[in-house]
């Protein structure tokens, strides 16, 4: 099975109807008529960060609305998809000495925006069960990467992989008056991130707190480290490029799909 990382942008892509979201459905369309229907999906998403790691067993899990200020149709629409307590409990028989993954038995979160936001342009039917793994605090970009080197078995077992975040993603430097468009260091850091994923220079990218203007793209490092675990997972392998524009200044919408 396939493994995508994919740039969220605004919550309001769920609501869009565009290049991009014909985008995600086309790819949708792709990886089930080349691998058949995922069992199951696991979502790495950069709205769930926790000290630690976290995933979910529930056989329902609810719909998270974690953003504000939106117009009321946001909040009414609806992404009623089930969960899979198989593949939660598959993530836990793959902990181990460097990703201590938990149940998380409180049910403490469900399908939150970055998820279900991508996933209804990806499945529209909503018919791929879903399971969150959380992006761990305690983790950096390295340890993010080996996790991800931990999941790739999945692949294997039929269960599709997927992580959403941005690779820019400055809130303090969003601008609304700039749709589809990117400041110049938000485009140079999102080509320059590109261009090392298409060659597979992970070392670089393992080290991509280095790299010029990575503070000002990834002030606070949630929504970049989804990349990482997708990268682990896929050792060597070259993806294809969808969506890479920027939007609002400072956020890109770059999505990279490994194994279609
Ligand atoms: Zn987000």
């Amino acid at each position: 099975m396939p493994a995508v990382f994919m740039g969220h942008g605004s919550p309001m892509l769920a609501l869009e109807e565009s290049d991009r979201t014909r985008a995600l459905t086309r790819l949708g369309e792709r990886i089930v008529e080349r691998h058949g229907r995922p069992k199951a999906a696991l979502m790495v998403s950069a709205h769930w960060f926790t000290p630690g790691w976290l995933v979910q067993t529930e056989e329902e899990p609810e719909q998270v609305y974690d953003m504000y200020g939106f117009p009321q149709e946001l909040y009414d629409f609806k992404y009623p998809v089930k969960g899979s307590p198989e593949l939660g409990r598959r993530v836990l028989g793959l902990a181990g000495e460097g990703f201590a993954v938990e149940e998380d038995v409180e049910r403490s979160w469900g399908i939150d925006h970055g998820a279900w936001t991508t996933l209804c342009h990806l499945f529209p039917k909503a018919d791929v069960p879903v399971v969150q793994l959380s992006v761990s605090r305690a983790a950096g970009l390295a340890a993010s990467y080996e996790a991800g080197r931990r999941l790739a078995a999945l692949r294997d077992e039929g269960y599709l992989l997927l992580a959403s975040g941005n690779v820019v993603h400055n809130l303090y430097r969003v601008n609304w008056g700039m749709p589809e468009e990117g400041y110049d260091w938000a485009r140079r850091f999102d080509g320059a991130v590109r261009d090392l994923v298409l060659s597979r220079d992970d070392e670089r990218l393992l080290h991509a707190d280095e790299l010029a203007d990575y503070k000002r793209a990834a002030p606070t490092p949630e929504h970049f480290l989804p990349l990482e675990y997708v990268l682990g997972a896929t050792e060597g392998e070259v993806p294809e490029v969808l969506n890479d524009v920027c939007d609002l200044g400072a956020v890109s919408m770059t999505s990279y799909a490994f194994g279609v």
